[in-house]
């Protein structure tokens, strides 16, 4: 940015100069004018020796030897007048004395047009100073896998992507198409750079990186040159990683609104990446990277088969994560033997890994300030505080309290999942706030489904409301957390009585069809239903709605110590993977069968005695 203004200053000194001398050799170029009325009485006083005539312009010498201009009105008349006086006349056509009037103009365009042309030049555009500065980096030191840490799922789909790399042959020898791009989609300061430069780092090959942003304040054509530039660079120096960072910015969805000046240059540049990636031949191994924070708003363009299809997703680290990465980031750094990288871990949930690197590097100066010989946790709590309270974050700062309700909520929802027939197992549960959402139940269906038996919906409903259940019976309150579990679980109820017809009180009806959304008992009426049916519809709704809001409730009261140990283990964990769930259930039905037994024995017991 700053050698960017540099340039600036430097085209501009570059034609203020150029201005300059401009002026100076037209001054020195130009005699002085006499006016009309003092060169005739000259003329007949006999004191001008020459005169050069071009159009009604004249450049003569007086007497003196000295140079003047003036211009005549009236040629034809003064030349009689000339001749008779004995003046030396020479003429000049008019066009040819255009020309030079004409680059006499041209000139200060020129120069501001080559100082222009110097601009772009150092600005990169060509000059080969600049290129191995900023726009295009290879590798200093060789970042390899150990130097990311926390983000297992997404190291192990980029080994392929190096094994690509370092073997190409062994992919096309049996016809299959290398990737081309792989796009890497996660929060700010997950590692997605970090990622990029680690798979170039395994390979060994050249790494080329360049911004998104870079462009956004180009001028029409230096985007699109560069990138082909960028392209031609990397196709030469095949096998390797070219990064671009921020893709968002240049590969926003087209015609989505921004400054009409800034859209012409980016479509541009976009369309330039478009071409490049589909030009190069399956035998250039060329892999591109691209990090964005919105994949939402990307141009479909980019994503096509060919293009980005790879989409990785680099999520923000849990527990365990986090502490592999205060791993890596607290080598080089000495610690007090007091320090327990694991609470550290713990109370930093929602922490990126490049804010985790920014804490032991903070707490490190901490230290250092205080003249320290090791880091202590109080300059982890400073640090902590500093970072957490200090810049405004992006990303939500969770209280223990709304860690522990949500921990309360997700496991409500899971193990109402679990313990139902047909439902779709749970895949993951999360503890990590992810945009607004602060935990997550995933469900994968087993099949893509188009219809759902009513059974199906019912427990549906219920595991929605299972989140909510679980934070009564677990923590004995009520929160704002539930709003869209309950806006779900109201929209299938509805549908499952309006549309589906699966409500005995209101029979096989349809009362509305699909894409009509319901707005409640109003809405009904506008509809030409009568008072009477929109009122039984309501009234359908919520009771069917109650319905399964006690059902949940009994099921989770009678789990409730299962309820209490998974969120217990969630606080500490924060994600649980299938598997993990099904150790959590599978000790808990043996400690059930164990305490079965005991309770059967006791009976047994108290039967014998009475016998
Ligand atoms: P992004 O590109 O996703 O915004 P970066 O890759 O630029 O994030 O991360 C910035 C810095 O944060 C890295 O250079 C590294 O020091 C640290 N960092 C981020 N994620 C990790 C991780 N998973 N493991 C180790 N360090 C990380
Ligand atoms: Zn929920």
């Amino acid at each position: 940015m700053e050698s960017y203004i540099r340039y600036i200053a430097v085209a501009f000194v570059a034609t203020i100069i150029g201005i300059f001398i401009y002026n100076i050799w037209d001054i020195e170029n130009t005699a002085p004018s006499k006016s009309y009325s003092e060169f005739i009485t000259e003329v007949n006083a006999g004191h001008i020796k020459k005169a050069h005539i071009k159009g009604g312009e004249i450049e003569g010498l007086d007497r003196f030897d000295q140079p003047f201009t003036t211009y005549s009105p009236d040629i034809e008349n003064l030349m009689p007048k000339l001749i008779e006086k004995n003046v030396l006349i020479t003429t000049e056509k008019i066009s040819a004395s255009g020309l030079k009037d004409f680059i006499k103009n041209l000139l200060p365009m020129l120069f501001i047009l080559g100082g222009w042309y110097i601009f772009l030049k150092t600005k990169g555009e060509k000059g080969k100073f600049k290129k191995s500065k900023e726009i295009i980096q290879k590798n200093i030191r060789q970042i390899t896998f150990d130097d990311v840490a926390g983000i297992p799922e997404a190291k192990e789909e980029l080994l392929e992507i190096v094994d690509f790399l370092k073997n190409p042959t062994k992919y096309t020898g049996l016809g299959g198409r290398i990737p081309k791009g792989v796009l890497l989609q996660g929060a700010p300061g997950t590692g997605k750079t970090l990622l990029a430069k680690a798979i170039a780092g395994e390979a060994g090959t050249p790494f080329y990186s360049i911004s998104g942003s870079d462009f956004v304040e180009m001028y029409v054509g230096v985007g699109a040159s560069r990138v082909r530039e960028l392209f031609t660079e990397a196709k030469k120096n095949a096998p390797c990683i070219i990064f671009i960072d921020e893709i968002d910015a240049v590969g926003r969805q087209r015609g989505a609104g921004d400054a009409a000046g800034g859209q012409d240059e980016r479509e541009q540049t976009l369309n330039a990446l478009l071409v490049e990636m589909d030009g190069f031949q399956s035998d250039v191994t060329v892999i591109i990277v691209a990090a964005t924070n919105r994949p939402d708003i990307l141009d479909p363009a980019l994503l096509r088969a060919g293009r980005f299809d790879r989409l990785i997703t680099v999520p923000l680290p849990d527990v365990k994560g986090r502490l592999e990465i205060l791993k890596v980031h607290s080598k080089n750094v000495v610690l007090s033997k007091t320090i327990e990288l694991d609470d550290i871990a713990r109370i930093t949930s929602g922490f990126s890994g490049a804010e985790l690197a920014n804490l032991v590097n903070e707490a490190a100066l901490m230290a250092a300030r205080k003249g320290k010989s090791h880091i202590e946790m109080s300059d982890f709590d400073v640090a902590k505080d500093k970072i957490t309270m200090g810049i405004e974050r992006k990303s939500v700062v969770i209280t223990e309290k709304e860690r522990k309700t949500t921990a309360y909520h997700e496991a409500g929802h899971t193990i109402v999942a679990r313990l139902l027939p047909e439902t779709d197992p749970v895949h993951k549960i999360s503890i990590i706030p992810r945009g607004m959402a602060l935990g997550i139940t995933q469900q994968l269906p087993i099949d893509d489904r188009h219809t759902y038996s009513k059974q199906y919906l019912i427990n549906r409903i219920k595991i929605l409301l299972g989140g909510k259940v679980a934070e009564e019976i677990g923590l004995n309150q009520e929160t704002t957390g539930a709003v869209n579990d309950l806006n779900s679980a109201t929209d299938i109820t509805i549908k499952m009585v309006c549309e589906w017809g699966m409500s005995e009180k209101l029979g096989p009806v349809a009362y509305f069809t699909e894409n009509q959304s319901f707005l409640g008992a109003s809405a009904l009426k506008t509809k030409s239903l009568s008072e009477a049916t929109a009122k039984k519809i309501d009234d359908e709704v919520k009771s069917l709605i109650l319905k399964c809001y006690y059902e949940t409730k009994q099921l989770l009261t009678k789990h409730i110590k299962l309820l209490h140990r998974m969120a217990e283990i969630l606080l500490v964990q924060e994600t649980m993977e299938a598997e993990d769930i099904d150790i959590v259930f599978n000790c808990y039905y043996s400690k059930l069968e164990t305490e079965n037994k005991e309770i059967d024995v006791e009976i047994k017991q108290s039967k014998e005695e009475l016998k």
